[in-house]
Order: C-alpha cells, then sequence, then structure tokens
C-alpha cells in the first residue's frame, strides 16, 4: 500500500485547500514536527512527526499536558504529506476533516534511545525531544494494548502522549499550553482564521486527565454520547 493512500482516499482535493502531497525523497537531518489545532467535531491538537518522507500523525483530543502524570489520549491517524505541515485554513463543511485548522507548534524532533524510531513505533512506545516553539522537552507516545482477551473488537489506535519529567514539565500547572491561542505561522487565532465566525465547537471546559482504566474510557464515552444527544 502506498504511503499516503489513506490520508488521499479520504479527501476530495477539488474541493478541500489541504495539499496533496506526496512522499518526499532524501532525508533531512533534523526531523519535523508540528502540531494543528484543529477545530473540527471537536477541538484537538494534530500532533505529526516526520519519518520516512511523511508525518506520522496523532490527533491529541485535549491540550498536551505539561504535568508528566497527566496523560492525554492520542489517537493515530493516516500519515500525512509533509507539505501539510505549513497548511493553515479551513476545510470546507462537509469535506473529511471540515472544519479550521490553525498551525499551533513547529519545530524538530529527535526519537531517544537506542532502537530506530520506526522500531519504537511498531512497539507501541517512543520517546522523543521536542525542540518547538511551544512543546519543548522529552516526551513520550504509548500504544494503549489490547486487553488480554485478544482478536475481540477492532485493533484501535488509542495512544497516550506523556510529558517527561524533565525542565521543561510543569507537573502544577498540566494546562499551561491552553495560554496559547495563536497560530506560530500568522499570529491569528482559531476565530480570525475562520473569517471571524465562532468555532462551532468550543472547548470551553477545563480539560480532564485521561487515563488507560477502562472505567475512565467508559465514563469518558458515556459523557461523550450524552453530549452528543444534547446538541
Ligand atoms: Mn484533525
Amino acid at each position: 500500500m502506498r504511503a499516503l493512500s489513506t490520508y488521499h482516499a479520504k479527501r476530495d482535493f477539488t474541493r478541500t485547500a489541504e495539499p496533496r502531497g506526496r512522499v518526499a525523497r532524501g532525508s533531512a537531518k533534523a526531523l519535523r514536527f508540528v502540531v494543528q489545532r484543529h477545530d473540527a467535531t471537536r477541538l484537538h491538537y494534530d500532533l505529526r512527526l516526520e519519518l520516512d518522507g511523511v508525518y506520522k500523525s496523532w490527533a491529541v483530543t485535549k491540550v498536551p499536558s505539561l504535568d508528566p502524570a497527566t496523560k492525554r489520549l492520542a489517537v493515530e491517524v493516516e500519515d500525512h504529506p509533509i507539505d501539510y505541515g505549513t497548511f493553515e485554513g479551513i476545510i470546507p463543511e462537509g469535506q473529511y476533516g471540515g472544519g479550521t485548522v490553525q498551525l499551533w507548534d513547529r519545530g524538530t524532533w529527535i526519537p531517544e534511545g537506542d532502537e530506530s524510531p520506526e522500531a519504537a513505533l511498531a512497539e507501541g512506545h517512543i520517546k522523543f525531544t521536542l525542540d518547538g516553539e511551544r512543546m519543548k522537552g522529552g516526551w513520550a507516545l504509548v500504544h494503549m494494548r489490547d486487553k488480554p482477551a485478544k482478536g475481540r473488537g477492532k485493533p484501535h489506535h488509542n495512544w497516550l502522549l506523556i510529558k517527561e519529567k524533565d525542565v521543561a514539565a510543569k507537573p502544577d500547572k498540566p494546562d499551561a499550553l491552553l495560554a496559547a491561542d495563536t497560530s506560530v505561522k500568522s499570529g491569528r487565532t482559531l476565530v480570525e482564521i475562520a473569517g471571524g465566525k465562532k468555532p462551532k465547537v468550543w472547548n470551553s471546559r477545563p480539560p480532564t486527565s485521561v487515563t488507560a482504566s477502562p472505567v475512565a474510557r467508559n465514563a469518558e464515552s458515556k459523557k461523550k454520547s450524552l453530549k452528543r444527544r444534547k446538541v
């Protein structure tokens, strides 16, 4: 399967301004990373790490936490082209991911440890250092393993994004990055990018932590379905 086939299949490039993109050739010395704040069905933060000519991508459901004890759910999504890393703007309603995209952070990343980043990702546990404008220092992505009873249900794409304990950590201020609400590319807020329109879903509730426990996940999905019913 071609690396970006899922990305291409999900989008109609005659309707969205998102780049078609292709797998980049040659490897840059410093691997790039970006975070795009995406006001779609729910406001989330799309974390993208350059690897093998594409951006490996996760939709982080809440602002990245600076508290190592406050983990964030990060849902693995399809690889994106490197061209996507500069995209900011509006994805039309009705298109995949319809909503407003803001370039929220950018910089370089370095995989940690002796293993290749490809092997670490395949194993579901990767540690890395970010040198971004907002996200800095050590971070980890840890795949939430299936429960012991295997073969039941669909394979899931849930990971946890975890801040490592270092000087960039703020254990007493997990949500410190919420204050950063402008684009690192244009300085614009989401509302300004959307042309003055208030985002249709405004994440005004204080973010809560995500844990791997099934009880917490059930509570979370119950909350979600309640919310959906209200809308
Ligand atoms: Mn997204």
